[in-house]
């Protein structure tokens, strides 16, 4: 057996010396080791049919270099110098950690200087600036790292000298500060770079210096564009984006599709915040799947009633016969089969919350006993006489649009004033789309703990495939897939296009990969496979579709031309394609009626080409 070197891992990498690289060492070779520059611009892909940029699972966009000029020279203008270099020096931080954390969570096996050197590819990928290094030493196991790398074509200089020509300072600062977010983000401590030369300041290129915080000395001036105050200590990762709403509450399970980062997504949390203190009803609206069950679960949770109970009927679930005595409860006798007296989802919800699914399927005498009941606080038993005082805080959802349901008179018009004092809308999964790589790890982490699996992650064309995915079933769609996904993968494995849909799901979304030229392709989803035809016979196939017969020259006639064509004209390589020597193809090109001619046209552009060849 042929023995393979060993990958090595950054944490194996730890316990090992560290790489080391000197001033006159040959390039680190990007092709040899994980991530490769195909690796890395495998994870930039654009969806231009929803607006959308992705470096895996990051938004980004493309912006002109000019218009970055401007917005800089109206810092400078506007702040002044310092205050302008630390916001760029900040934004550029928060690059460099984020692309650290890509790096970090996409290859963890990544051999230490590839890892290190994904940085530099990614900022050049980015269209920002190239990155050679000069010499560097990194020691995960001590903390220790020192890199020099000469930047050139930086972004910054370019707009800086053109606004301001050269000057006495260097300008090269968002690339500083991405050099410094994503060193720190990968060594987990502090490690600050300083640009020592500049193209801003007449150097004929830019050179940056990384030293860990402590070697560096006074180190307050890095720190104050750094802005220490919520810099990550040392030891510590770099921010990531959390699941927001509330404290406390994550853990539970009913929080579970409570995640999210997108600003539509923070606009519902920030309503339910709102609400939740008070008595209010509220309405949930939204597609089914987008999860509004939870939100109103969520809402009871963090509202003053939340040691109360929590009572959940789906209207839409309960047949129409039985709803009244289901919400309102039933007196003994009061119809056929009503053996016992028993109360209703209302009574039961005293002093708590009531929630109402899919409340537009109610008949309009329901609705017209919820009406009372939301008016007066006052409900009644189905074939009961007297009325019972109940205190609840009615939360309703519905998919449906009820103001055309009232046009329609299925709806009654006061009952939907009364449910719409506080409607939160909650937006479709496909149009909060930041939130899909948040929602893909975590029901990964959720049902590979809950099925007892072990899921190293997602395969890059089942990222690029949930990122550009309609989702009509929103964000229950993607939970089911991603539980099926996590069942069906290999032990160890990832999850790949095949664990997550049926073949018939493999939809035309349009997305946009980046080709080794640089140039934008289709083709994230590899094409589905042809439904393998029932093998025709060889005589079949070629059979002449009038006679049904074949001419066994014109295909000998037809085969060699191709080779021919294919060759190029060399009728080495075309004898080679066909299984015959040379003489042979020779031999036959002559003797074949017809082909004389395509022979002659081909072989003196050959013969043309070989002399061109051979001077
Ligand atoms: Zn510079």
């Amino acid at each position: 057996m042929k023995a393979t070197p060993p990958r090595i891992s950054l944490a194996e990498a730890a316990r090992r010396t560290g790489a080391l690289m000197r001033r006159g060492d040959p390039l680190p070779s990007a092709a040899a080791e994980q991530p490769r520059l195909e690796d890395i611009t495998e994870c930039l892909f654009f969806s231009p049919g929803d607006g959308r940029i992705w470096l895996n699972d990051q938004r980004m966009m493309l912006m002109h270099t000019r218009s970055f000029g401007s917005l800089r020279r109206e810092l400078i203008d506007a702040l002044g110098l310092d205050r302008a270099r630390g916001l760029l020096t900040r934004a550029g931080y928060e690059s460099g950690a984020r692309d650290a954390q890509l790096v970090r969570e996409r290859w963890p096996d990544a051999e230490l200087v590839a890892a290190f050197m994904a940085g530099t590819q990614l900022h050049a990928l980015e269209g920002v600036v190239r990155v050679v290094p000069v010499e560097f030493e990194i020691d995960p196991e001590r903390g220790h790292y020192r890199g020099e790398f000469l930047m050139e074509h930086s972004v910054e200089d370019d707009e800086h000298i053109s606004a301001y020509g050269p000057g006495s300072e260097a300008a090269c600062w968002m690339q500083t500060g991405y050099a410094t977010g994503y060193v720190t983000g990968m060594m987990g401590r502090l490690v600050i770079f300083r640009e020592v030369e500049c193209r801003s300041t007449g150097a004929s290129q830019c050179l940056v210096i990384g030293k860990n915080a402590e070697a560096w000395g006074d180190i307050s001036e890095d720190l104050r564009f750094l802005h220490t105050h919520d810099f990550p200590g040392a030891g510590s990762a770099p921010a990531q984006p959390q699941a927001v709403l509330g404290s406390g509450v994550l853990a539970s399970e009913a929080s579970d599709q409570m995640v999210g980062v997108s600003s539509a997504f923070k606009a519902a949390c920030h309503m339910l915040h709102r609400v939740a203190s008070t008595k209010a009803t509220v309405l949930f609206t939204g597609e089914s799947g987008v999860g509004k069950e939870m939100f109103a679960s969520m809402l009871h949770r963090i509202s003053p009633r939340c040691n109360e109970a929590f009572v959940a009927v789906n209207c839409a679930a309960v047949p129409e016969t039985l709803i009244e005595a289901e919400l309102f409860g039933v007196e003994r006798g009061a119809y056929t089969g009503a053996h016992v007296s028993r109360p209703g989802r209302f009574e039961r919800a005293d002093k708590g919350t009531l929630f109402l699914d899919e409340i537009g399927t109610l008949s309009l005498t329901s609705q017209g006993k919820l009406l009372r009941a939301l008016q007066q606080g006052e409900i009644e038993r189905v074939g009961g006489t007297s009325t019972l005082k109940v205190d609840v805080r009615v939360i309703a959802a519905t998919n449906v649009d009820l103001r055309a349901a009232v046009k329609a008179g299925q709806f009654r018009e006061d009952l939907l004033y009364r449910l719409d004092v506080y409607p939160i809308h909650l937006p479709p999964l496909r149009e909060r789309r930041e939130d899909i790589p948040l929602l893909m790890s975590h029901f990964l982490q959720h049902y590979a703990r809950l099925h007892g699996r072990k899921v190293a992650g997602y395969a890059p064309r089942a990222v690029k495939m949930l990122l550009g995915y309609g989702f009509p079933g929103n964000i229950r769609e993607l939970q089911n897939m991603v539980e099926r996904g996590v069942i069906s993968a290999e032990d160890g494995g990832v999850i790949d296009l095949p664990h997550l849909l049926r073949r018939e799901q493999l939809g035309s979304d349009l997305l946009l990969g980046v080709s080794r030229q640089g140039a934008l392709k289709p083709g994230v989803l590899d094409p589905p496979e042809e439904p393998a035809a029932p093998a025709l016979p060889l005589l079949d196939r070629l059979a002449d579709s009038a006679t049904g017969g074949v001419r066994l020259p014109d295909i000998e006639r037809e085969l060699i031309t191709q080779a021919v064509q294919r060759a190029q004209g060399n009728l080495s390589a075309a004898a080679r394609l066909l299984g015959i020597t040379r003489a042979k193809l020779a031999y036959r090109l002559a003797s074949l009626p017809g082909a004389a001619e395509g022979q002659a046209a081909a072989a003196p552009a050959a013969a043309g080409r070989r002399r061109q060849l051979s001077r």
